[in-house]
């Protein structure tokens, strides 16, 4: 006699539940940010964006806070953020030492592998890369760095690896640059001298679709990001590549990215790319805006409670 009520009850719950899941902002990683130095913000004041109105922060502090107020009102809870100088680097992470895991960005290493590891052994740094090899003008696969690929091995450490292209006309400021080194195929020797390294493909092999779909077949340590093509190329050709990824079986192995460089509201540009492709399921966006880096990083099951409000944070 009371089941009516009883179901009319659960409906209420239910649909209160629904509605709070709808308007409570869902967590967010971004792998790809990073930090930058006064000269960078300076120069790309004449980097051409097919976004003109976009504009670099002034100063590196303004560059950091800009980038943690965008983080915050997207909910982004967790960036993983690398730059070319590390002490800009740890004054970024110290601005947010919960929301920000450090890495260390290079073509050729600077640091030598013992100061490196202190600084891995410290917490000073927690992932390794973006590395830029291809702008410097050799293969991810350079037996030279095979002493920081066995580190970030040995540290179980995630790293992460430019591949595709970069502006129009980079070789002019780097001369070394080839758009045949990043192609992902190139990662084979490393991940077959590194079997054990947890790899990702920075900006996702773009425009690279089928020798990525290939490594990503061979090697499941393998994912990538989206970081760059997710607001910087034409939205079709995204959402093409995008949809391609998907279609090859690998929704689950893609993860959101933004490489904000030194013009922090493009992290949001990125995310609205996600939310409004209207061929992802709402299960899909969050795989790519959480669930696939939450795996690849190994987050604890409490620090994923956390991200979702369920424990205080
Ligand atoms: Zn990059």
């Amino acid at each position: 006699m009371n089941q009516p009520f009883l179901w009319t009850g659960l409906f209420v719950i239910a649909g209160f539940a629904m509605a709070q899941t709808k308007n409570e902002p869902q967590p967010i990683i971004d792998v790809h940010l990073h930090s930058v130095t006064l000269q960078t913000l300076k120069n790309d004041v004449r980097t051409p964006l097919p976004i003109p109105e976009l504009k670099p922060s002034e100063s590196v502090e303004q560059h950091i806070k800009q980038t943690l107020a965008v983080m915050d009102r997207y909910n982004v809870v967790l960036g993983l953020v690398s730059g070319y100088d590390y002490e800009i680097g740890e004054q970024f992470r110290q601005s947010a030492p919960n929301r920000v895991w450090s890495g260390p960005q290079f073509g050729r290493p600077r640091l030598n592998i013992d100061t490196l590891r202190m600084r891995y052994n410290a917490g000073l740094f927690s992932v390794m890369g973006e590395l830029t090899m291809q702008y410097m003008g050799f293969s991810p696969s350079d037996p030279g760095l095979d002493p920081y690929f066995s580190l970030a091995e040995s540290l179980n450490v995630p790293v992460s690896i430019h591949t595709g292209i970069s502006f129009s006309g980079i070789t002019r400021v780097a001369p070394n640059f080839r758009v045949s080194l990043g192609n992902p195929l190139l990662f084979e020797e490393l991940l077959n001298r590194h079997p054990n390294l947890r790899v990702w493909l920075a900006h996702g092999g773009w425009p690279y679709l089928e020798e990525t779909i290939g490594i990503l077949l061979v090697y499941p340590q393998v994912y990538l990001d989206i970081a760059v093509i997710d607001w910087i190329i034409p939205r079709e050709e995204f959402y093409a590549y995008l949809k391609a990824l998907i279609r090859a079986g690998f929704g689950w192995r893609i993860m959101y990215g933004s490489d904000q460089m030194s013009w922090p509201e493009t992290i949001g540009l990125g995310i609205e790319a996600i939310n409004q492709a209207d061929f992802l399921s709402a299960e899909q966006k969050r795989d790519i805006l959480y669930n696939n880096a939450a795996r690849f990083l190994r987050l604890t099951p409490e620090q994923i409670a956390k991200h979702h409000g369920k424990i205080a944070k």
